[in-house]
């Protein structure tokens, strides 16, 4: 039958027993469990014109299927979360590989033995491999923090070599910091492969949805207990009820068309957005898409090339090695990492984590938490990143919780 659209002024809120907001995958698999195994009547309030959250995809105007906010790759070593989501559509086999262009020359990313070939030349990447086999095991990953503890000058030279072409630019550009800026945490967690292994992820189940994420979301959203309400903004239909007057006081109700709705109410939207910004808006990095159609079969040699020491932009994506589709034109997508100043004209794609900024979420958190009815889930509510997997791995023990 398809998606069961409604508009919010028509509908009446004692026909619903569960309220979910947003319909991306924590939205989307919340609502067709409530509505399956709960039986419950499942409203889903989505501000945006369309359903399926980050994962939206369509065809763009030469026919090409392309993603709207970001390319997604699916992986997974979690077989319940692959299982779920082969309910609703089938899947093509696809292993993605990333290289990164340095100066025009392409190495595989995470880097690897094939990597060292390219940036050190054959003989010397064989010295270089054989003594990191030989301290580390092949087959490892290892971060370039191991390199550096090992206290030999040639693997420090990998390290160094990773940190200033691979790592150090991508990071500056994608986080809007100074080279002093980029945390040795971060930096500590970037690895080496040591392997032959081109494939981005290790993942035991890998691929794309076939006919691409948007019919997997209309058929995970196509069930006669569920309700969806496009262009709808949980600010707009939600009034908060607070303990007392004070911008302190934990929520006591939420209502809804003037009457508190008691049935679970599960937000996968910004947290600070829901309080109107009251402790400051959170942080987040946005990002900005421009894509180019061209006459061409491929412009790329693989899925994804990343720009790690030249360019502006940190990477480009050209979806027909994601999706598989054959045409004779392709469309490329370069990705701009920008500051998020303007929620109006931008998107939060990635929370900025680190301990004062979790302090921050975590004063919106402490507001909700004296509401039993109320659950933040997902990447924007939660203010983690998060890999699709995790997302529907965590919707689904959510709700078995709530149904059982
Ligand atoms: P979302 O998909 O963002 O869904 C939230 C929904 O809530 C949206 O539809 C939004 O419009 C709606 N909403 C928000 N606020 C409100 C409100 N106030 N009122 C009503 N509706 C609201 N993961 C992978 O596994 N593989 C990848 O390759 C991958 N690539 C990524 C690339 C990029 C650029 C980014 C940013 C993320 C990527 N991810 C990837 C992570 C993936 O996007 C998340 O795991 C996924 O989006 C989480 O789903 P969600 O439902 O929590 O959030």
């Amino acid at each position: 039958m398809g998606v069961r659209y409604c508009d919010f002024k028509d509908i009446d809120r004692g026909d619903f027993d569960a309220v979910v907001v947003g319909s991306g995958f924590a939205g989307g698999v919340v609502a067709r469990e409530l509505a399956e195994r709960g039986g419950q009547r499942v409203l889903v309030i989505e501000k945006r014109s369309h359903i399926g959250g980050n994962m939206y995809d369509e065809a763009d105007d030469a026919g090409i299927l392309v993603h709207r906010y970001g390319p997604h790759i699916f992986h997974t070593n979690d077989k319940r979360a692959f299982d779920y989501v082969r309910r609703f559509t089938e899947w093509r086999d696809y292993q993605h590989e990333v290289l990164a262009d340095w100066y025009g020359t392409y190495l595989p990313v995470p880097f690897n033995k094939n990597s060292m070939e390219i940036a050190f030349g054959k003989e010397k990447a064989a010295r270089l491999t054989e003594k990191l086999i030989e301290t580390f095991g092949d087959e490892r990953k290892v971060t370039i923090t191991e390199l550096r503890a090992q206290d030999d000058p040639e693997l420090s030279e990998i390290a160094d070599f990773i940190y200033k072409n691979v790592f150090l630019y991508y990071t500056q550009k994608q986080w809007g910091l100074t080279p002093e800026e980029v945390d040795p945490s971060v930096t500590a967690r970037v690895p080496v492969f040591v392997s032959r292994d081109n494939r981005y992820f290790q993942d035991a189940y890998q691929g794309m949805p076939a006919e691409g994420y948007t019919p997997l979301f209309e058929r995970m959203l196509d069930h006669e207990n569920i309700q969806v309400c496009l262009d709808t903004e949980a600010e707009n239909v939600f009034e908060l009820e607070f303990e007392s007057s004070d911008e302190s006081a934990p929520l006591s109700a939420i209502l809804i068309k003037s009457a508190p709705f008691e049935g679970p109410i599960v937000y996968t939207g910004p947290l600070d957005e829901l309080f109107l910004s009251r402790f400051g808006r959170l942080p987040y990095r946005s990002l900005d898409f421009v894509y180019e159609t061209h006459d061409a079969e491929h412009m790329l040699p693989c899925g994804t090339v990343n720009f790690t020491v030249t360019e502006d932009y940190t990477r480009i994506t050209e979806f027909k090695y994601l999706t598989g589709q054959k045409s004779d034109k392709t469309t490329i997508m370069k990705e701009y990492s920008r500051s998020y100043d303007d929620p109006k004209r931008q998107i939060p794609y990635y929370a900025i984590v680190g301990d004062e900024n979790a302090a921050h979420y975590e004063r919106y958190r402490e507001l909700t938490k004296s509401l039993p009815n109320f659950h933040p889930l997902g990447r924007l509510a939660e203010y983690r990143y998060y890999n699709m997997d995790v997302i529907i791995g965590r919707a689904l023990a959510l709700a078995d919780e709530l149904v059982g």
